[in-house]
């Protein structure tokens, strides 16, 4: 693994871009911020490892560093190796666990990943586990948290009102992996990769559509880059809906909006999968008032609930929050839409009820 972190940092020419961008550096105390100067201090980083197992948590994956990096060094990765090499340490331990004793990150009985259907008034409307062309994946914390069943409420109706032919897996869906690919835990990674596309294929699934920008990004790239290859479509619900509406398969019921929304590109989307066009063709829709943050596109500043962050460093997390919603208020925005379960809580609580944060699909459904 020294070897891998060696490769991966040895082209770095110590320009300090991915230092100066950093959403994370920025909030951080004088006395880490010197510490999180990587790659340029690996050595001593490693040292400092040994006696703060949480240091390589001090970042959210989000990517930024990369676009401004003139060698494209994945810092990102070079902190999933310090993690690795932490292993066994860190807090996330406790996920970990929860993730292989139960198939999610809380722990909870698998079987109460269908609960939330008869919490939304869709008992016998949601089909579980059957044979069908397309499989709707929530994730861990799309199914168990009260906020985010909305956005599976949503998503149901859409998918009931188009007529598509569609399942949930229910307990046989588990965690995609990635907060175990995050702490560092490769090979229990690979076995959830396993068995979870294992559950698609037994059901003949050609399509597998997300609302969660993570389980997204791991289902498209991360599983493959491991060694297993889904044989099915993978769409985020954003690409599923543009494309029904490019085919005139959903049209707007209601009349434009009137009020102000910003699009918040989560990082997952925008740097890692590059999908930046679709959510603002679908607001476009929506809304004559689509106004712009500062940072934007491929350039979004992380909300602050990427790469374990959250779960680790939790007051940092929310400043980052605070700061992103800042940036939307300055534009003037009613709404903060998004589509990542991550992002919607971070920002929800970054933004303390004084401006709306709304999944893209509770958008689409009201309006369509
Ligand atoms: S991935 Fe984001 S948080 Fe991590 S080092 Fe790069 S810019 Fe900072
Ligand atoms: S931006 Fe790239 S080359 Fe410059 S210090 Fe960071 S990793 Fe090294």
């Amino acid at each position: 693994m020294y070897n891998d972190l060696i490769k991966e940092v040895d082209p770095c020419i110590r320009c300090g871009n991915c230092f100066m961008i950093c959403p994370v550096v920025d909030l951080l105390p004088p006395s880490l911020k010197a510490l999180n100067l990587l790659p340029l201090n690996l050595s001593r980083y490693i040292d400092f490892i040994k006696l703060s197992p949480d240091l390589p948590y001090y970042c959210t994956q989000c990517g930024e560093c990369v676009l401004y990096c003139p060698l494209s060094i994945m810092t990102p990765r070079v902190f999933l190796l310090l993690r690795e090499f932490s292993k066994g340490q860190a807090l996330p331990s406790k996920i970990r666990d929860a993730i292989l004793n139960t198939g999610n990150i809380y722990g909870m009985p698998n079987e109460m990943r269908v609960d939330w259907v008869t919490y939304a008034g869709l008992s016998g409307k949601v089909p579980v586990g059957v044979k069908a062309d397309v499989a709707y994946f929530l994730g861990c914390m799309t199914s168990f948290r009260a906020r985010l069943q909305k956005v599976a409420k949503a998503c149901a109706i859409l998918l009931n009102k188009v007529g598509e032919s569609w399942t949930i897996l229910g307990p046989e869906e588990h965690c995609c992996g990635l907060p175990l690919l995050f702490a560092g835990y490769v090979d229990a990674f690979k076995e959830i990769a396993n068995r979870n596309v294992g559950a698609l294929e037994h059901l003949g699934i050609e399509e597998v559509v997300f609302t969660c920008a993570g389980c997204y990004r791991v289902f498209k790239y991360e599983y493959e880059r491991r060694g297993v290859k889904p044989p099915f479509k993978v769409l985020h619900v954003i690409e599923y809906i543009a494309d029904l509406m490019k085919e005139g398969k959903l049209r707007l019921r209601r009349g434009k909006s009137k009020l102000n929304i910003t699009w918040h590109d989560p990082c997952e989307l925008s740097r890692y999968c590059g999908l930046v066009d679709e959510p603002r063709f679908i607001l476009k829709a929506l809304t004559d008032n689509l106004v712009e943050m500062s940072d934007s596109r491929e350039w979004s500043k992380c909300c602050g609930g990427g790469g374990l962050l959250r779960a680790v460093h939790t007051e940092l997390s929310s400043s980052m929050a605070k700061r992103r919603v800042e940036q939307a208020l300055e534009v003037h925005a009613d709404i903060i839409a998004t589509a990542c379960p991550s992002c919607i809580l971070t920002l929800e609580e970054g933004a303390k009820g004084i401006i709306k944060v709304k999944d893209i699909v509770e958008l689409v459904a009201e309006a369509f």
